[in-house]
């Protein structure tokens, strides 16, 4: 069904539009979509049932959107390029289910633009009283969206366009209502100057982070949208006993299994010291797999937990608390003068800043991912960038003259600090080269062999073998977290299977989590979400359609078709896909790399994918 709801007439104000809508009791199954038009300032809200039943939400509901609403060849930094942030069926409802999933035309790789993020932003979005929130159109002078329940309205920006993420975030903390149940998302400055892979920062210490949706939002002139919850979701009475009894039997396992204590105790950075000693760690722009055992034991997630860890905090609705945050403390004026600053660290910023720009102490990493953070940008594609932008500049490749006078080398945090903001700030060609990614940039200046983007999109930091480079290549958001090859890989080790196995492997992985990412599910929960539990908890909300294990696997597959339908409609070519000399000649924990084997097991995905 499609039907809208209509808005109050807008006012004369552009400004100050204020659309009190209808008011509506939440039922359990989503329907509403809210689209909104920055050019025009205006508002519709629409019955969406038709896809929120078949798609269950997140995933699945937002690339039907975004099929829908994004023009063939559309330019990505145009106002015709849409944003939908979507939440699930499950949402709310369940522990972990915390997440939203953006979708959008990725400047970056030119393809499929799909980022996760919790914070409290799939909490707010369920119960302001929607399932999807579909951005379109270009507002002509800065503007910010303040959704609060059935209340949108466009705010004047001007006075916050240029300041940084985090300062954003105060500020409008202050001015705005709905504290406890609001969700703040909003840019930097890289946003603002369209770098292609700027990221939004929700709730200070959680990221959309990969594949540009800040620079989409940049170019739309949005530089926040601030969405606060004023419903709550009403179970069914005849099913309220089987929906707590199923809630009861997932907070057990998320709290009382271990299925997710690795993520609460020394979170995601737990793995950096064992994943360095098997030889599977970027270090230095591939230099090697095996940092020193030295360097790996100083950037351990023990040495961060054990000197800097002041405390973890959660995503609304989950009980995990894997989000760690360290506290930096540093002399700010000679004397007894300090500030102290917390900053959120991961396995995947330890990398990009640590291993990857040959850095010493965890503090510096520490001070890189805080500047990357204010200034909003992906610490994933920053830290592959400056990597390569190193070695180029170690082979002369680069000169003063590009760098406007900075000197790249491994480990000079202060180096890294200055090219960071100009990045951002673009004072010279290369810079602005950089700004487009290592694809482009060195598509321009040289050092491909040692460029390592797949499919456009800055490596993740495994060297595990062919699975994560296969995942690198032909998953859908070119994210390690598509189909987890480096696990497979790690799984593989001293085993003798057969490419074939491998890719349906990764395809069938893939396939699953596309369920997860629409219900929608942190896939940190992901061995808590099984496909028997997944059915029990959809099935105990009292939905009409009943599922099934087989129906949900069938619409896994059916939605990873889509998207990569979107990719290949929009250019996407898994023949022409570069791999970088680098990853053959470095051994990964499986042995060496060869290209004939990737090249083989991309032919056999395209087959697979597309029969
Ligand atoms: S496990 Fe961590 S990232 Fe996932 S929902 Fe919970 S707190 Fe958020």
């Amino acid at each position: 069904m499609r039907s809208t709801l209509s808005p109050h007439a807008p006012s004369k104000n552009p400004l100050f539009i204020h659309y009190k809508c209808k008011s509506i009791t939440m039922n359990v199954e989503l329907s509403r979509v809210l689209y909104i038009d920055l050019s025009k300032k205006s508002i519709s809200i629409e019955d969406r049932s038709d896809l929120f039943d078949a798609y269950i939400g997140g995933t699945g509901v937002a690339i039907k959107l975004l099929a829908e609403e994004c023009p063939e060849g559309v330019d990505p930094l145009s106002g015709a390029n849409p944003i939908i942030l979507a939440v699930g069926t499950i949402s709310a409802l369940y522990p972990a289910a915390s997440k939203t999933v953006a979708m959008f035309k990725s400047p970056l790789t030119s393809n499929l633009g799909e980022s996760h993020c919790g914070g409290r932003s799939a909490i707010a979005i369920r119960l302001a009283g929607y399932g999807a929130i579909v951005i379109r159109g270009k507002s002509d002078i800065p503007v910010y969206l303040a959704i609060h329940g059935d209340d949108v309205r466009f705010k004047d920006a001007s006075s916050i366009w240029g300041v940084d993420s985090e300062t954003v975030g105060r500020i409008l903390r202050e001015v705005e209502p709905g504290a406890g149940m609001r969700t703040i998302i909003r840019i930097g400055r890289a946003g603002e100057r369209l770098v292609r892979y700027a990221c939004a920062v929700s709730e200070t210490y959680r990221h959309f982070g990969r594949l540009g949706l800040g620079a989409v939002m940049g170019a739309k002139r949005l530089k926040a949208l601030v969405i606060s919850a004023d419903k709550s979701v009403e179970i069914p009475g005849d099913t309220r006993k089987a929906y707590k009894s199923v809630y009861d039997e997932i907070q057990d396992l998320v709290v009382k299994t271990d299925a997710m204590e690795k993520y609460h105790d020394l979170g995601t950075s737990g793995k950096i010291y064992s994943l360095a000693k098997l030889g599977g760690m970027t270090y230095k722009n591939l230099e090697s797999g095996s940092p020193p055992d030295e360097l790996a034991r100083e950037l351990s997630g023990e040495n961060f937990a054990e000197k800097l860890l002041a405390r973890r905090v959660s995503c609304a609705h989950c009980p995990v608390g894997c989000i760690h945050l360290a506290s930096l403390r540093e002399l700010y004026e000679p004397g007894y003068y300090f500030k102290t600053t917390t900053i959120p660290y991961d396995n995947e910023p330890i990398y990009a800043t640590g291993f990857m720009l040959g850095m010493n102490k965890p503090e510096d990493c520490l001070r890189l991912i805080d500047v990357i953070d204010r200034i909003g940008m992906d610490v994933i594609s920053t830290g592959v960038i400056l990597a390569w932008a190193t070695e180029a500049y170690a082979r002369g490749l680069i000169t003063d003259e590009h760098t406007d006078g900075v000197e790249l080398r491994w480990g000079d945090v202060h180096g890294y600090c200055e090219a960071i903001k100009r990045i951002v700030s673009m004072p010279t060609d290369f810079y602005r080269a950089l700004a487009r990614g290592v694809e482009y940039a060195s598509g321009v200046y040289g050092g491909q062999d040692y460029a390592l983007a797949f499919g456009g999109n800055e490596m993740p930091e495994y060297h595990t073998g062919i699975a994560c480079y296969v995942n690198n290549l032909v998953g859908a958001r070119h994210s390690h977290l598509d189909s987890a090859g480096y696990d497979l890989d790690q799984k593989l080790i001293g085993k003798k299977v057969s490419i074939e196995d491998i890719v349906s492997s990764l395809l069938s992985e893939e396939e699953w989590r596309q369920v997860l990412s629409s219900l929608v599910v942190c896939f940190f929960a992901r061995k808590v979400y099984s496909p028997e539990v997944t059915v029990k908890a959809l099935n105990a909300l009292g939905l009409e359609r009943k599922w099934t294990e087989e129906d949900l696997k069938a619409l896994g597959r059916e939605i990873h078709r889509a998207k990569m339908n979107f990719k290949f409609r929009e250019g996407f070519d898994i023949a022409k896909l570069r791999i970088p000399k680098r990853i053959l000649e470095v051994p990964t924990p499986n042995g060496m790399l060869k290209e004939e084997d990737l090249r083989h097991a991309l032919a056999i995905y395209e087959e697979k994918i597309r029969s």
